[in-house]
């Protein structure tokens, strides 16, 4: 079997990308970068409050895997609380539980994670040019309903 990326599935993107302590000069502040899919495992697991093993089955990945990132997540911000550092989120391995697409023509429609995953669209379905593009999660890119606030950098991986 041929090595799979290992995408993870989000279904929510903070809206508010950066935190930073108050009284700390620029020059002196310390940041620590959580992913995505990192503040994903916290929203799930301690603001949902639900069990590990649906945590890990609305990601998409091994209780292993969400395990580690929930310890991840969680070290980087206490470490952040504790240590005063800023936090950033940004990045990651992720896909949105839906992902808009648009072609050259101006057409769209929105793909499933189970089809991003196993079949990546090639072609708009409407007018069948292979010239499309994914549009990006708001906060992060290009996305719908962005607020027209655009991070550095476009694609989140
Ligand atoms: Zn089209």
């Amino acid at each position: 079997m041929g090595r799979q990326p290992l995408w993870r599935r989000v279904d929510f993107i903070p809206q508010i990308t950066y935190f930073k302590p108050a009284g700390v000069p620029l020059a002196h502040l310390k940041e620590t970068c959580l992913s995505v899919e990192e503040a994903e495992a916290i929203r799930l697991k301690d603001l949902e409050g639900l069990e590990q093993e649906e945590c890990a089955q609305r990601m998409n990945i091994s209780r292993t895997t969400f395990a580690r990132v929930l310890g991840s997540a969680r070290q980087k911000m206490a470490d952040a609380l504790l240590n005063g550092k800023a936090i950033r989120i940004e990045g990651g391995n992720f896909e949105m539980a839906l992902r808009r697409f648009r072609c050259l023509n101006e057409h769209e429609w929105d793909v499933p994670f189970e089809t991003l995953i196993t079949a990546p669209p090639q072609f708009c379905p409407t007018c069948n040019t292979p010239s499309i593009m994914p549009l990006w999660p708001p906060g992060l890119g290009r996305g719908r309903g962005g607020r027209g606030r655009r991070r550095r950098g476009g694609r989140p991986w």
